[in-house]
């Protein structure tokens, strides 16, 4: 099997590059609205965000409630529970790509720095576990072992970091 999978979109009213290409992590699907059309509904999601972008034309979406108005090159991140419908403006077609994808997974944990006591190393987090460092003031929560540090060691508390 190859290693990329290519497709092309003319003026298709909805394209779902899930099924065309074969995606494993997001679903995008690129749309086309008429002058004077609308999505006939509104929607919500569990988990996922989705990321809109108008490529062509003018149009509008409502997000619980409020109408924002969209042109060509407007970028909108819409929360999972938002309930969203989108339109086209009553001149102008639009056309525009939904990238749908699980909320969270690009968001850091956890402080991305521990200061350490011990100057001989500065423990970050989260991150792979790795031989035991000497640390003190730990998030507790990201530690997966600690115990005492001998004196030898310089002290402390020796940690080991949940991914
Ligand atoms: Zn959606």
């Amino acid at each position: 099997m190859a290693n990329y999978a290519k497709t092309h979109i003319g003026n298709e009213s909805r394209v779902e590059l899930h099924e065309v290409l074969g995606l494993t992590g997001a679903e995008v699907s690129v749309n086309n609205l008429p002058a004077g059309a609308g999505v006939p509904f509104v929607h919500a999601h569990k988990e996922n965000e989705e990321i809109y972008g108008v490529l062509e034309g003018a149009g509008s979406v409502t997000i619980d409630g409020e109408e924002i108005e969209l042109a060509a090159g407007d970028w909108l991140r819409i929360s999972p529970a938002a309930h969203r419908q989108f339109r086209a403006a009553s001149d102008s077609g639009i056309t525009y790509v939904c990238i749908q994808v699980k909320q969270g997974p690009l968001m850091p944990s956890q402080p991305t720095t521990l200061s350490c006591s011990n100057s001989r190393s500065v423990c970050k987090g989260p991150m792979k576990p790795r031989p035991l460092a000497p640390c003190t003031n730990l998030l507790t929560q990201n530690c997966l072992t600690s115990r005492p540090a001998s004196r030898k060691r310089g002290g402390g508390t020796l940690c080991r970091f949940r991914e």
